[in-house]
């Protein structure tokens, strides 16, 4: 019978840990919506649940779905000028044809909150995880805080964005586990995964993940957020839970912890600003 790692107990830990450091202390965070998207509404939602529960305000501020990259990147300078904000982050997905990497970039790097900033991509990659992307290091914390630790660990790495699998080599890396990157041009994607003691998918596809690319021993780390009819699902397919050692449910795992990692992001903002 596998286990089931939860995130849900590992947030509300989380929660405890920051919520005396960041009540009372005036801090806002930004959160900058282009367009009305289900998804990005989705996430709002669950600031604002989280800003009332840890005394921070959250700001919303919606761009037309048509707005330009110039326009949504001067509407990013300008909160980032401002003093009371203490953290941004800009909402995915944002309109075809806008380069999410030059609008990231317009955002001070001691008030990115996502991590995205290549100021805070390439610190990073030093060793420094103080602004990592929040839904990377909600994968590794999920294992950690659950008693499972990645030292000297084989993982495969389904995904190469600067959200998940790249920032998620570095942290990985940087706990002595030994990273394999998968991906659309990958041959034989199921060889090295059945190989890993950790996989970690984040491919955005019901039941990527079957029974012929697991083991016995596998840990899986599933980070799809898909729906289907109506269901939140990820990207294993329900007949690995037969087969492997444990795994992380959707929902109620990975998700469950990013909202508190960002909230965490947040303090450490404030930090480096040196306003607490
Ligand atoms: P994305 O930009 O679509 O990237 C998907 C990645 O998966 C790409 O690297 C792609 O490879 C790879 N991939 C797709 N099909 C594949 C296949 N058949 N074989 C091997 N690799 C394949 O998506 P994303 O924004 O990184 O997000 C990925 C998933 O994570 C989505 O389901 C998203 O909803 C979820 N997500 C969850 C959270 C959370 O809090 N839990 C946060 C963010 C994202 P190529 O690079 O070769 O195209």
């Amino acid at each position: 019978m596998a286990d089931v790692l939860w995130g849900k107990t590992v947030a509300k830990d989380i929660r405890r840990e920051i919520r005396d450091k960041l009540s009372g202390k005036g801090l806002r965070m930004a959160a900058v919506v282009v367009g009305i998207h289900g998804d990005a509404m989705t996430y709002i939602h669950q600031k604002l649940r989280w800003g009332k529960k840890l005394g921070v305000e959250v700001e919303v501020d919606t761009l037309p779905g048509d707005a330009s990259e110039g326009e949504i990147i001067a509407e990013v300078r300008s909160l980032g000028e401002r003093d009371d904000i203490h953290g941004i982050i800009v909402e995915r997905p944002i309109p075809p044809g806008t380069d999410y990497a030059r609008v990231v970039a317009a955002i001070p790097p001691e008030k990115d909150l996502d991590g995205m900033h290549p100021h805070n991509q390439g610190r990073l990659v030093y060793g420094d995880e103080a602004l990592a992307p929040p839904t990377a290091m909600a994968s590794v914390e999920i294992l950690e805080r659950n008693g499972i630790s990645l030292e000297g660990m084989r993982c495969a790495v389904v995904n190469r964005t600067p959200v998940v699998g790249r920032p998620l080599v570095n942290l990985l890396l940087n706990r002595n586990a030994t990273p394999t990157v998968v991906h659309t041009r990958t041959g034989n994607p199921a060889e090295i995964l059945k190989g890993a003691d950790v996989i970690f998918v984040a491919v955005g596809a019901p039941g990527f993940l079957r029974a012929d690319m697991v083991s016995r021993d596998s840990i899986v780390v599933d980070v799809g957020i898909n729906v289907v009819d109506d269901r939140v699902v990820g990207d294993a397919d329900p007949e690995i839970y037969e087969i492997v050692k444990a795994y992380t449910p959707v929902p109620g795992g990975v998700g469950s912890l990013t909202t508190a990692l960002l909230f965490r992001n947040l303090l450490h903002c404030a930090t480096l600003q040196g306003v607490i």
